[in-house]
């Protein structure tokens, strides 16, 4: 089969790759689409991000979703035919983070396309994968597969929100409009917000948020001022979204967000210079968030029971083999929001 592989920065190519029959308790996906998230786009231009680089081949892509084809001995709730989304994440189940519920911060974390672990686990922008069985997860009949190769974002986004905590009649501040802040608006809507207002310094995605229904969108490279409105007194905003990794976008914030409100960091962002006065003062709460666990399922029943619509954000559908191009696309910010690739 083949597989889109990354060799080196502006080095992606379509190569031949081995394409094993499943064993015990392993399924084999023929896969339909995979979308190109920000992390896959470190890899192209730059090899990989932080201290995180790769050393050998590596097939990108970990936004998947296709049809069962095979099944190993031992899988009893999935047959050939089955339509499903690939849980990208596989941790170990005995570690101590494990046993603790925290999955997602597994000691022994196989996630794939990535290259955070030597050898690299391989990713999903291939013409099928195998996994283990409880990694591939039936979906809705009347979702697609496209849609279905959302879950992986929604995830993120889903777990992010959790983090904060009740977003009920909250006023939610989301900085950065990329494909994970745009699924931001998307679940902050759903899970209540009164108010949700967007920041990003593009004018193309903020066009999108206001479609997924975010009450405000503003581009702050040009109408920092707009977001005057919610400086008042201490400042406005319950809850913020940082999805851009950039510190002038968290920092713009600090003045917006009332005492006691929750930053949720979800935008990863390298080092960075924070008022820590700030924090102090207005005591507020600084929260990470990291990849997903039990959320993944649940964006598949969400979006399965059409309770969520991700649609909008598929900005453009592309071939395998034109994975360059498709890449590049992803890239341009003015031109596009999630593309996936077909195969
Ligand atoms: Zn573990």
């Amino acid at each position: 089969m083949r597989a889109v592989v990354i060799h080196a920065p502006k080095d992606l190519r379509i190569d031949n790759f081995p394409d094993p029959a499943p064993a015990a308790g392993e399924v084999r996906v023929k896969i339909a689409a995979g979308g190109i998230c920000g992390s896959d786009l470190h890899y192209y231009h730059h090899g990989g991000f932080g201290t995180v680089r790769i050393k050998e081949p590596m097939a990108l892509g970990h936004e998947i979703a296709g049809v069962v084809e095979a099944v190993g001995s031992g899988v009893a709730h999935l047959s050939a035919g089955a339509r499903v989304a690939v849980n990208p994440s596989r941790p170990c189940g005995t570690c101590i983070h494990c046993q603790e519920g925290m999955r997602n911060q597994c000691l022994d974390m196989r996630f794939m396309g990535s290259a955070m672990r030597n050898p690299h686990v391989q990713g999903g922008f291939r013409e099928h994968v195998t996994v283990e069985a409880a990694q591939a997860i039936p979906i809705a009949e009347k979702l697609s597969l496209a849609e279905a190769a959302m879950a992986e974002p929604l995830a993120v986004c889903l777990h992010a929100a959790n983090q904060a905590g009740p977003l009920m009649g909250k006023r939610v501040l989301v900085t950065g409009c990329g494909p994970i802040g745009a699924l931001m608006v998307v679940v902050a809507r759903y899970a209540g917000a009164a108010e949700i207002v967007v920041t990003d310094v593009a004018d193309a995605p903020l066009a999108v948020a206001r479609k997924l229904g975010a009450s405000h969108a503003i581009n702050v490279a040009t109408h920092a001022s707009n977001l005057d409105p919610w400086r008042a007194g201490k400042g406005v905003f319950d809850v913020l979204f940082e999805a851009s990794g950039n510190q002038a976008a968290l920092r713009l914030a600090f003045d917006l967000l009332r005492p006691g409100a929750v930053i949720v960091q979800v935008g990863l962002g390298g080092e960075m210079t924070l008022p820590v006065n700030a924090i102090v003062t207005k005591e507020l709460k600084l929260r990470g968030t990291f990849r997903f666990d039990p959320e993944f399922e649940l964006a598949l029943r969400l979006m399965g029971e059409g309770r969520l619509d991700v649609k909008p954000l598929i900005s453009a559908s592309l071939p395998f083999e034109q994975a360059v191009e498709a890449f590049e696309l992803a890239t341009d910010r003015s031109k596009s929001m999630k593309v996936q690739l077909t195969f």
